[in-house]
């Protein structure tokens, strides 16, 4: 085979996609990723990086465009860092999310039986997010500008709209950052590690619509803090809580572990499926509501429960699975290592008048062990962990915890596969559904059913 150099212009049709949504072009068996191609297409490309397996090209003209194609309608999106599937259909972007769960589970770790559905979409797939995270940062000109980070870096790109988070986030966020400039805020300097002000992040109730706004600040002082709260009430006379997080810390975790109310209420409330949840600043809480009501939909479905069951909620966050479980189960026990999220799930139980419910603090793979000791035996187990997904010791004991179903949700399908695979041995992995949470993003979200054989 020819070798291939770098800044060399090259024709090719596009044969396949990766997980990042990048088109594959093949020289004998080598292959070229050039992001923003589609399957089926005839491009030109320039090679910008070549190495031993791989070669990166730069999408430079398509000759001739997949009927997949559509113009991105956000204006950054070429820029941005936050949406990577703008330029596909959004029917296309969920059959990707199927065929990327098919190669996973199908292909490689050989779970030829299990079905694999369509994914579940959103009927209108914009504005979904109910929290927004945006860093804060200044131009060259000193002008303080917030909005999302550019691909694969820290620079930040000043936005005025953003087509995936709620509506009211971004009239909050540019009104915040008038205020900034005209206060002339101290901003954070990641590279120099000084400044005030890191990030700002709005949170929603989705059906609640109630607000809570936080700033995260470098240090303790933030002396301009009434005159903001007095600014926002003002402007936003509904908002229900806002709060001040400090992180200290020159990493890239947006939130410190401390945090206070400014003004208005410690946390905020949603309803979903007529269950009331408690959420606060720190507390996980799935971003997208819509997606989230037919995701456990699919999970109460895939648990089959009858009434008696004792189930177990691990990786529980505020408790909200546990809790749409509590009227067909006889008993559920939540785990969870945050601990204000296992506060928020406790008080969401009595909010809920569920009596049968108790909940941990703790990590699963630990709890679960003491579960183990107290003689609980479970019926139905849901697991959903975050990406890095299960420990060795937690699958261990749930295999020796024998429930009836495992009923196991997961943001990344590769370690979920993973750990499939060590459960095996007991349960037949039956069927799994991709939901589509993340809309315009690789993200892919699952559930799977396992029945013990
Ligand atoms: N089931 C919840 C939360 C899922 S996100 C929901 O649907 O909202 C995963 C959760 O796992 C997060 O709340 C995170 O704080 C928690 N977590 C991470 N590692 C953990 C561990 N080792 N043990 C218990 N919980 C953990």
């Amino acid at each position: 085979m020819k070798t291939l150099q770098k800044n060399e212009r090259l024709e090719g049709k596009v044969v396949d996609l990766t997980h990042e949504g990048h088109g594959v072009v093949k020289l004998d068996r080598y292959p070229i990723f050039v992001p923003n191609a589609l399957i089926n297409e005839i491009i030109t490309f320039k090679v910008i990086k070549v190495k031993k397996n791989f070669a990166i090209g730069k999408l430079i003209e398509i000759k001739e465009p997949s009927s997949d194609r559509v113009e991105p309608p956000c204006v950054y999106y070429y820029k941005c860092g936050g949406c990577q599937l703008q330029h596909m259909t959004y029917q296309a972007q969920l059959n990707m999310k199927k065929e990327q769960v098919i190669n996973l589970f199908h292909r490689k770790a050989g779970f030829k039986d299990t079905i694999i559905h369509d994914t579940v979409g959103m009927e209108h797939p914009w504005y979904y997010r109910n929290k927004t995270q945006v860093p804060v940062g200044k131009n060259q000109e000193g002008k303080i500008i917030s909005g999302f980070y550019r691909q694969r870096s820290h620079d930040i790109i000043d936005m005025d709209e953003c087509l995936i988070q709620d509506q009211l986030h971004q009239q909050v966020m540019n009104q915040i950052k008038a205020w900034f400039n005209e206060l002339n805020i101290s901003v954070y300097n990641e590279h120099k590690k000084q400044g005030l002000m890191r990030h700002v992040v709005v949170r929603t109730g989705h059906y609640s619509r109630e607000l809570m706004v936080i700033f995260v600040t470098n240090g303790k002082k933030f002396k301009q803090s009434d005159l903001l709260v007095q600014k926002m009430v003002d402007a936003f006379p509904y908002i229900t809580s806002i709060k001040h997080n400090i992180n200290n810390t020159h990493s890239n975790v947006i939130m410190g572990s401390e945090s206070y109310t400014l003004y208005g209420k410690d946390a905020i409330h949603d309803t979903l499926s007529d269950v009331t949840f408690k959420i606060s600043d720190q507390s996980f809480y799935q971003i997208n509501s819509i997606q989230t009501e037919k995701l456990y939909q699919r999970a109460i479905e895939y648990a089959e429960l009858n009434g008696e069951d004792i189930v177990l909620d691990t990786y529980c966050g505020i408790g909200t699975i546990g809790l749409y479980m509590a009227p067909q189960a006889k008993h559920v026990y939540g785990v969870e290592v945050v601990s204000e999220a296992i506060e928020d799930a406790k008080q969401n139980a009595t909010i809920n008048q569920y009596e049968n419910t108790t909940f941990v603090c703790g990590k699963a793979e630990e709890v679960i062990l003491k579960w183990k000791a107290q003689g609980i035996k479970p019926d139905v187990v849901m697991v959903d962990p975050p990406r890095k997904g299960c420990d060795d010791t937690f699958l261990e004991t749930l295999l020796e915890l024998n429930p009836r179903k495992i009923v196991y949700i997961s943001c990344n399908p590769s370690t979920q596969q993973r750990d499939a695979q060590h459960l095996a041995k007991q349960y037949k992995l039956t069927q799994i559904t991709p939901v589509d949470m993340f809309p315009h993003t690789t993200h892919v979200e699952t559930v799977a059913q396992f029945e013990h054989i």
